[in-house]
């Protein structure tokens, strides 16, 4: 049985359960359902880890400077 803590709000959780969700990105960090759910909610929309969603902002702001 694989454990880990959720990225979001540091709740254990079992890697093979199925409301785990991993992060899109690196598949690293797991999330929990609620705060999947919450990720899921708000833009982007995505559920990414912190480090993850660092750099996808960052790839977000140099698109923006094309235009
Ligand atoms: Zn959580
Ligand atoms: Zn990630």
């Amino acid at each position: 049985m694989a454990e880990t803590v959720c990225g979001n709000c540091d709740k254990m959780l079992d890697t093979e359960d199925f409301d785990v969700e991993p992060c899109q990105d690196c598949g690293k960090w797991h999330f929990c359902e609620k705060c999947a759910e919450d990720l899921k909610k708000y833009p982007p929309h995505l559920i990414l880890c912190q480090s993850c969603e660092i750099d996808y902002e960052d790839a977000m702001t140099e698109y923006d400077d094309d235009f």
